[in-house]
């Protein structure tokens, strides 16, 4: 089914998704060389809310500095810009997609003649990233024979378009095999993150969340990390290998899509009794009432659309 995404702010001005158009010597095409964010705007009692925007859009101008794309919008007006798609198009809560990529000026690798970077903020309606079933019963997941690029290969702290196709590629071998979502290594074999999410587990009511290695800086994974120390939990950074994970008691994914997703197994092993954990459902549904406008203790972490 083609996707909806309605209106879409297009280099500064709303435009009706068919008028929203690029070259097919888009530099971008041809080389990856796009940075993007992907932001939740959320149905809550006071109209819906983007889930910290700040932090979506900071991001996404580290991720143009990384490039050295030039950006000829201010922070500000991206962040307006991302609001007034989510206005425009009427939605109540919805998946929004800002890119900023190198345009048809000049196709050499270089891309920097391309600059100034074209900018886009899409937004579509979409339910749960990994299927309703991963999110009652748990995911399964496989490890990828795919690494996760180390970090003077790809620079995995940025959202780089290219960086996608190794997400890709782990997200391709993962569903052939039959399984939901892939689980990618770095280089020595230690637990990096998923094609598009962080990992947490659990060792008895521990949580254990991945040190930042060659991983994205998950803004769901931060949030997280907050809820689950304010509901009382002992949480601790850690390097893991993909055995210890066969051991935890109960592992999940986290990202912006993905929200709070229970794993039931990884590599044909089941994660602790191979449903959804107990402690993960209760970190699931903080999660949901914080995004959700339900906690007011989140509050500054919502920007309301309709103010
Ligand atoms: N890792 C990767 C590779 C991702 O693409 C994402 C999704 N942006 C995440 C982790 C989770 O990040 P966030 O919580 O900021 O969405």
């Amino acid at each position: 089914s083609k996707m909806k995404t309605g209106l879409i702010w297009f280099n500064g001005h709303i435009v009706p998704q068919e008028e929203a158009k690029v070259s097919v010597l888009t530099h971008a095409l041809h080389y990856g060389t796009s940075v993007f964010e992907g932001i939740r705007a959320y149905e809550t009692p006071k109209g819906p809310a983007v889930f910290r925007l700040k932090e979506h859009v900071e991001r996404f101008f580290h991720s143009a500095k990384v490039m050295m794309f030039e950006l000829p919008f201010t922070p500000e007006q991206v962040s307006e810009g991302i609001l007034s798609v989510v206005r425009e198009n009427s939605y109540k809560s919805c998946y929004i997609r800002p890119l900023a990529w190198m345009g048809a000026t000049s196709l050499g690798v270089n891309p920097l003649p391309n600059n100034p970077a074209e900018v886009m903020v899409a937004a579509w309606e979409w339910g749960t990233y990994l299927g309703d079933e991963a999110v009652r019963k748990g995911a399964r997941l496989i490890t990828s024979s795919w690494a996760r690029f180390p970090a003077n290969v790809m620079p995995g702290k940025a959202k780089v378009g290219g960086n996608y196709v190794n997400s890709a590629l782990a997200r391709i071998e993962a569903h052939q095999a039959g399984a939901d979502e892939a689980l990618l290594l770095d280089k020595e074999g230690f637990v990096a993150e998923g094609s598009g999410e962080n990992l947490f587990f659990f060792k008895g009511s521990t949580l254990y969340v991945l040190e930042h290695s060659v991983n994205l800086m998950g803004i769901t994974r931060d949030s997280v990390i907050t809820i689950a120390r304010d509901l009382g939990y002992e949480v601790r950074e850690c390097r893991a290998t993909r055995d210890q994970l066969y051991m935890a008691d109960e592992v999940f994914m986290v990202g912006t899509a993905a929200e709070v997703t229970p794993v039931s197994s990884l590599d044909h092993r089941a994660i602790g009794s191979g449903q959804a954990g107990e402690h993960t459902m209760r970190l699931r549904k903080a999660y949901l009432e914080a995004v959700q406008g339900h906690n007011p203790k989140y509050g500054p972490w919502l920007t309301y659309v309709n103010p």
